[in-house]
């Protein structure tokens, strides 16, 4: 039997309802901070935890984690809303910030403090870390440890009302200086900062660190299952311990899990942000980006996302997903999805000479040839044609089956047609093929099943509309684009021809009032989108993924 992708949070959380732990309740959050756009990462994040709620009959919370003023920005809060409501997940009514806790966190900090459980350490940010020392080196106490809890409770109060400048103090917990978990040597939880935040204005210049903040953040919720990355499970200890001093509504779990690496994608907010900053990309939605963003104005279907995530599962082991399986899952999807139309990228000049001039002939073609019922489209057909320069060739080599001259070939919807005579201008340019039209070959007359090889797609030159074709690939060129030689960066694996944009392409008419957004295949081409930059002028389509894959060796 195949149970599909392991995810041991699944049986995790299963158990729990087993044995009744938490009530039986399910609560999951999604916790952004919103210092960027969400990527392809997060996405394994909120289909994990959205995926667990919806399963168990619980909830997820979406979570501002906003407790770093100097990087958030409300930009970003409405951002992230769009991408986790576009991949098809709904927080309903519990969208939560930390900054609405941090009256509340900053009252338990002053609990902590009268339980002597924190202390207010005055030495610089340098010599915290010197005495906090290292894996190797056993920590020290700082010599503020063993103030009393009246100078505390003062200092800090202080620090809150502004009197300090950011570095002169912190607040520290008091656990252990010894512990073989460098984590737990007293770590900071509150430090001064005077930057203005995007929701509490200035009312606080003192911030609550991660570590401090996300715990109690989660208990305030009742979260029972607070799902996070790998990096965190040296944390947890310190997760526990917070709560465990307070008194607080909920008793959260904190579980690890591996985060989602692809191969040829850069993932991680920092370097994205760099990109858009130094404009390497046009912006946090350039269509070759990896964030959700970049990826639905790219034409990726949020299907394809949440499939690529229920195959990868859930795992505690670190490693790279090939990029091959998401374009497999996209192509899968959009192959049933998009329907089917003709363009053309590179147009040469067809007239069939057979045509009566100014007949034009509407053709109902259908959008999916193996089921028609799904819809048809008009398409004008006339003595004047484009066809992609690429499908004709004067000297026809061994196993071509396109058009050349003396050569039949099959038109899409249409029937079989000849070249007779190849127009050229003085240079010896092609300006046009000059074709004749098999009438009898056509559908429902008597040779319409006559054989020919090759099949080519056209668009009608007087009806085509113009297209500006932005022709997309890999953004980077190495499997690991974060691994770069001595004296490089991440941005010497950048793929040079990751844009490739022809503007003068042309589609059939139907797609004249396509709305940004629609996905179709150009047939035989490449899945498109149409981009937000279409005017009433030209269209703008970005292509999404070839029909097959081009980087297979
Ligand atoms: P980045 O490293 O890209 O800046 P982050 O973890 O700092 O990401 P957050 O906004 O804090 O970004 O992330 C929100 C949630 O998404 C967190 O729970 C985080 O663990 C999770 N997450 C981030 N990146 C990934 C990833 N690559 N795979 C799975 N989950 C991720
Ligand atoms: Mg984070
Ligand atoms: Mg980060």
């Amino acid at each position: 039997v195949d149970d599909g992708p392991s995810n041991f949070i699944r049986e995790r959380i299963a158990q729990d309802i087993a044995d009744g732990r938490r009530g039986g309740r399910v609560c999951t959050r999604f916790p952004p901070e919103p210092n960027g756009y969400l990527h392809i990462g997060h996405a394994k994040s909120i289909c994990l935890n959205f995926g667990m709620a919806a399963e168990f009959g619980g909830r997820c919370h979406l979570r501002f984690d906003d407790t770093n003023p100097a990087t958030e920005d409300v930009e970003f809060v409405e951002s992230i809303q769009e991408d986790i409501r576009w991949l098809g997940f709904d927080w309903g009514e519990h969208k939560y910030f930390a900054s609405d806790y941090f009256q509340q966190l900053y009252d338990f900090a002053e609990d902590l403090i009268r339980a002597g459980k924190a202390f207010v350490d005055s030495l610089t940010p340098e010599e915290i870390k010197a005495y906090r020392g290292n894996f190797y080196k056993k920590g020290t106490a700082s010599p503020y440890r063993e103030r009393s809890v009246e100078e505390n409770l003062d200092l800090f109060r202080r620090m809150r009302a502004g009197e300090f400048e950011e570095g002169e103090h912190v607040l520290r917990a008091k656990i252990d200086v010894e512990h073989g978990n460098i984590n737990m040597r007293d770590p900071p939880i509150y430090r001064i900062k005077k930057v203005h935040h995007h929701r509490t204005g200035d009312q606080w210049c003192v911030y609550p660190m991660y570590d401090y903040a996300h715990c109690i953040s989660d208990a305030l919720e009742r979260i029972t299952h607070s799902l996070c990355t790998l990096e965190f499970e040296d944390h947890r200890p310190l997760y526990d311990w917070i709560l465990d001093q307070l008194t607080v509504p909920g008793d959260p779990e904190q579980i690890e899990f591996a985060k989602l690496n692809l191969s040829y994608t850069l993932l991680g907010k920092r370097k994205l942000k760099q990109m858009v900053q130094e404009g390497i990309v046009s912006g946090w939605d350039d269509p070759r980006m990896p964030t959700l963003a970049g990826l639905r104005r790219r034409g990726y279907t949020p299907e394809a996302i949440r499939n690529l995530c229920e195959r990868v599962g859930v795992s505690k082991r670190n490693g790279m997903i090939d990029v091959t399986l998401l374009e497999h899952a996209l192509r899968e999807h959009l192959n049933a999805t998009s329907p089917r139309v003709m363009g053309v990228l590179h147009p040469l000049k067809v007239t069939l000479t057979n045509w009566p001039a100014g007949e034009v002939e509407w053709i109902d073609a259908p959008y999916f040839a193996d089921d028609p019922a799904r819809g048809t489209r008009p398409v004008p057909l006339g003595r004047e044609l484009l066809i992609e320069r690429d499908d004709f060739k004067e000297q026809a080599v061994k196993g071509w089956f396109r058009l050349s001259p003396g050569a039949e070939v099959r038109l899409r919807h249409v029937g079989i047609i000849r070249c007779d005579e190849v127009v050229k201008d003085a240079q010896g340019e092609i300006l046009e093929l000059r074709c004749t039209l098999d009438a009898s070959s056509r559908p429902g007359q008597p040779n319409a099943s006559r054989k020919v090889k090759g099949t080519i797609h056209w668009v009608s030159a007087a009806h085509a509309l113009p297209v500006e074709a932005r022709l997309y690939d890999r953004l980077f060129m190495t499997e690991d684009p974060n691994e770069a030689p001595e004296g490089k960066t991440f941005l010497d694996n950048l793929n040079p021809n990751s844009l490739e944009v022809v503007r003068d392409a042309r589609v059939e008419p139907s797609m004249a009032a396509a709305p940004t957004g629609t996905r179709v295949q150009f047939e035989r081409l490449a899945y498109f989108c149409v981009d937000r930059d279409s005017t009433d002028e030209r269209l703008v389509v970005n292509r999404t993924i070839g029909l097959r894959d081009s980087w297979a060796k």
